[in-house]
C-alpha cells in the first residue's frame, strides 16, 4: 500500500468549534464538527475551516465518532514514508534516557507523541504495536517500515485486539507485521528481570506505565511486604529487593505462574504468591490484625466509563482504607489508579476520605504520575490516566 499524501483528494470542512479544538492543542475533531465529510475511504484528509482556510492534515476515520486526528498543520507537507520516519524518529529519540535503564518501554504514546492512535512498545529486540484508527491503518506500511529502520527490531507484532478498533469499523486481531515475535520475552527494568507476554499478556504484554513507580517502591521497601493486584509480580519483584518477605497477590493463577518464574529468574527466595480476591484478602487480614511494612495497591481500572465512577470510588476507597489500617507504624503504602475517569483531584479526595476513616495519621510523601515514555499532554487529557501516591502511616 502506498502511503497517502497531500495528493489525496480528501477534503474535510470543519466547524469553528472543531477548528478551535486544534487551536487549543487537542488533535481530535468529532463527527458532529465535520460539516463536509470526505466522500471516500479512510486515509489522510486536508482539513479546512468554514471560510476555506486550510488548517492542516489529519487521519480520517469515516466510521468513528473521532473523525479527524491532526497529523500536520502544514497542508503542503508530503505525508510520505519519510514524514512517518521523521515523526517516529522524534518519539524514539525522546526515549534515549531509558536506554540502559530498561529493555521494555513505550516508544510511541499516541497523541502524546504527535502520532494519534498509534502505540508502540519495545520488548528487548521486538516491538508490539497498536493501530487504533481506520485512518492510521492506511499508513501501516510506512509505520512498519520506519520502525524497522529506526530500531532494527527482529519482529513487529500488532496487538490490534483492543475494543476501540470496533468503533473504527476495524477487525480485532493479533497479527505479525514483520519477522517473528516470541510468546515470552525476558526484559529488564532497573536491574529486575521479568517475562513479558506480547501475544497474550495484558495490554501489549506488560504494564510498562508503572515502571518508574516500581523502581521507587524498590528503593523504599522494607520488612513484610504485600503486592495486591500483582499481575506477573511486577511490583513484588522490586519489593523483594528491600523487604524481608513479599506476598504477591492476584486473582489470576496464570499471571501468578509467571510471577513465580520471574522470582526464579531473579534468584529471589523471599517472594510468595497467593491466588485471592484482594477485597476479601484485605478484609480478612484486617480482621486477623495483620501488619505490613510496605504495601502496593495497583488495581485494574475500576471506572472504565464515567458512569461507573461512583461504584469505582467506593472500591478504591475500600481497598485503600484497609491497606492503611494494615500498615505497621511507619509503614509505607504505594497506591495507584489507572482509571482515566478518576481525575487527579478525585484520586486525592478518595485517599483523604480513606485516611480519615482509617483512624491512622497518614502522610503524603510523594505524588506520582506517568513516566517519560508515556507523555501526558496538558492539552490532551486522554493521554494521562495514571495517578500514584506514596503514603506513610506515621503512627
Ligand atoms: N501491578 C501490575 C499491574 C496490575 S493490573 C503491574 O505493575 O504490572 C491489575 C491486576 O489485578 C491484574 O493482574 C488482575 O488479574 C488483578 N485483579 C483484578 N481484580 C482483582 C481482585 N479483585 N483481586 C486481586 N487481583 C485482581
Amino acid at each position: 500500500m502506498r502511503p497517502t499524501s497531500r495528493s489525496s483528494s480528501r477534503i474535510a470542512v470543519v466547524s469553528t468549534r472543531g477548528a478551535q479544538r486544534w487551536d487549543a492543542g487537542h488533535p481530535w475533531i468529532y463527527r458532529s464538527d465535520v460539516i463536509e465529510r470526505p466522500a471516500d475511504e479512510p486515509g489522510i484528509a486536508v482539513v479546512r475551516d468554514p471560510r476555506g482556510r486550510p488548517l492542516g492534515q489529519a487521519l480520517w476515520s469515516p466510521a468513528s465518532e473521532i473523525s479527524l486526528r491532526l497529523l500536520d498543520r502544514d497542508v503542503d507537507a508530503e505525508l510520505d514514508g519519510e514524514w512517518w520516519h521523521r515523526r517516529l524518529a522524534g518519539a524514539v529519540g525522546r526515549r534515549a534516557p531509558l536506554v540502559g535503564q530498561a529493555t521494555a518501554y513505550r516508544l510511541v504514546h499516541g497523541e502524546g507523541d504527535g502520532l494519534p492512535s498509534l502505540v508502540v512498545d519495545r520488548y528487548d529486540r521486538w516491538l508490539v504495536v497498536q493501530l487504533m484508527s481506520a485512518g492510521l491503518e492506511t499508513a501501516r506500511a510506512a509505520v512498519v517500515e520506519a520502525l524497522r529502520a529506526l530500531t532494527g527490531c527482529e519482529g513487529i507484532l500488532a496487538r490490534n485486539d483492543a475494543a476501540v478498533r470496533t468503533r473504527e469499523g476495524l477487525p480485532r486481531e493479533t497479527t505479525l507485521l514483520h519477522g517473528d515475535v516470541p510468546h515470552q520475552v525476558e526484559v529488564e527494568e532497573h536491574g529486575v528481570r521479568y517475562l513479558a507476554a506480547p501475544w497474550t499478556g495484558q495490554k501489549t504484554g506488560a504494564f510498562l506505565d508503572q515502571r518508574e513507580n516500581r523502581a521507587l517502591v524498590g528503593r523504599v521497601a522494607r520488612g513484610r511486604a504485600l503486592d495486591c493486584f500483582s499481575y506477573h509480580g511486577s511490583f513484588a519483584l522490586h519489593l523483594a529487593r528491600g523487604a524481608d518477605d513479599v506476598l504477591a497477590l492476584d486473582v489470576s493463577a496464570h499471571a501468578l505462574e509467571r510471577a513465580r518464574a520471574n522470582a526464579a529468574a531473579n534468584a529471589l527466595t523471599n517472594l510468595r504468591t497467593r491466588e485471592a480476591n484482594a477485597f476479601e484478602f484485605l478484609r480478612e487480614e484486617e480482621r486477623a490484625g495483620a501488619r505490613y511494612d510496605t504495601i502496593v495497591l495497583d488495581p485494574p481500572a475500576f471506572a472504565k466509563t464515567r458512569g461507573a465512577l461512583p461504584g469505582a470510588l467506593r472500591g478504591y476507597k475500600d481497598v485503600n482504607l484497609r491497606a492503611m489500617r494494615l500498615l505497621a507504624p511507619g509503614g509505607l503504602l504505594f497506591t495507584a489508579s489507572c482509571s482515566y475517569h478518576l481525575t487527579k483531584p478525585l484520586f486525592l479526595e478518595m485517599l483523604e476520605a480513606a485516611a480519615a476513616d482509617s483512624g491512622r495519621r497518614v502522610a503524603l510523601r510523594e505524588l506520582r504520575g506517568q513516566p517519560l515514555d508515556h507523555p501526558e499532554l496538558l492539552t490532551v487529557p486522554e493521554t494521562g490516566y495514571i495517578k500514584g501516591a506514596l503514603l506513610e502511616a506515621i503512627d
